[in-house]
């Protein structure tokens, strides 16, 4: 047995999570319409998406995310947990899970390539937060889909980043509005952002 594999088993009894979505690897008959490829650093986790458009991309500018990435913010695109097909590497994964500081395999935690370390993903309770600097683009509409949307924590950046999104001190939708960004160029991204969404569904180029 890998190494690796048996720390998965350690931390979590029965090595139930690899049935389960997001490590369960979907049947050939399941038809997963891959329209991404991604993977770590190393390439020994090799993942598929098959949603187009995440449900949200966003950057974070938490001490947690600067620490955790040695980076002045983090950039991750949401998705469900059935979005995602691990092709290779579910084995070689380790988890962290920073309010406890803690590398059980207890939601929300961080996941990591267990040998080149990079970080994959952040898995919630109901949703991933993938890091799209693992996925391989073919097209710049494919790069337009997960164009950041907001940041978060702004209060806690490194770098002031005048860009016109909406800038959250917390969690979107949930701390305040930092005007940093005037709220009428704000809207006027969102609407610009919602326009060219429904064009390209019109066009067929996102279902
Ligand atoms: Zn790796
Ligand atoms: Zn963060």
């Amino acid at each position: 047995m890998h190494k690796y594999q048996s720390r998965g088993d350690e931390t979590t009894g029965l090595s139930e999570w690899k049935k389960r979505a997001p490590y369960r690897i979907h049947e050939p008959n399941e038809h997963f319409e891959v329209k991404y490829e991604a993977n770590c650093h190393c390439g020994r986790v090799h993942y598929q998406l098959n949603r187009a458009q995440p449900l949200d991309s966003k950057l974070c500018h938490c001490t947690t995310c600067q620490t955790q990435h040695a980076a002045p913010f983090q950039w991750a695109a949401i998705f469900h947990k059935e979005d995602i097909n691990f092709v290779n590497g579910h084995h070689d994964l380790e988890w962290y899970d920073p309010t406890a500081k803690s590398i059980e395999h207890k939601l929300p935690c961080k996941v990591r390539c267990s040998y080149c370390h990079s970080p994959i993903m952040d898995e919630g309770r109901n949703m991933i937060l993938l890091f799209p600097s693992l996925i391989h683009f073919k097209t710049v509409e494919d790069r337009l889909n997960f164009k950041p949307r907001c940041h978060m924590f702004y209060n806690q950046r490194v770098i002031d980043i005048p860009d016109g999104l909406p800038k959250w001190d917390g969690l979107k939708d949930d701390g305040n509005l930092i005007e940093d960004s005037p709220p009428e160029l704000i809207r006027e991204v969102e609407r610009k952002r919602e326009e060219e969404g429904e064009e390209r569904l019109q066009k067929g180029e996102n279902a």
